[in-house]
């Protein structure tokens, strides 16, 4: 049998704010290997894979699709964040870290909010990353620090 959950994704993920505040995130996927013609992933949904509002934050997320729109993770990310007050990295860290998993999701979440460094964190072994802030050097990684 196929494996359609080999840890490898495609998505390139993509959130911005701009000089006056205003916030943007993008989301492009292939899938995920072997999907079912007429799947349609997390990606396009927005909430699921991809969401921005200039009160909370902008999210994109990769990984295993269907647990993303099950738990509507970029939109829960944002509501935290503007209905809680919680800090964006706590609002991704009890989405993706404790919430994805108990539902048996993998994956990763670029945020940036209204203020602050953005958030690039993920629950598998590595997640290609890289994030620019105005006058500081360019953060490059792929595993884990
Ligand atoms: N999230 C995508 C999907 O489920 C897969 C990926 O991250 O490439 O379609």
């Amino acid at each position: 049998m196929l494996d359609h959950n080999d840890g490898k994704y495609g998505t390139v993920g993509a959130v911005a704010r701009d000089f006056s505040g205003s916030l943007a995130a993008a989301t492009s996927t292939g899938g995920m290997t072997n999907k079912q013609p007429g799947r349609v992933g997390d990606a396009p949904l927005i909430g699921a894979g991809t969401y921005a509002g200039n009160r909370s934050c902008a999210v994109s997320a990769t990984g295993h699709g269907e647990m993303f729109i099950r738990l509507t993770v970029a939109r829960d990310i944002a509501a935290m964040v503007e209905y809680l007050g919680l800090d964006l990295a706590e609002a991704v860290s009890r989405k993706l870290l404790v919430e994805l998993p108990e539902v048996g999701g993998a994956g990763g979440v670029i945020a940036v909010g209204t203020t602050g460094h953005p958030v690039l964190t993920f629950n598998t072994l590595g997640m290609y990353r890289a994030s620019q802030c105005e006058g500081e050097e360019p953060f490059i990684r792929i595993f884990a620090d």
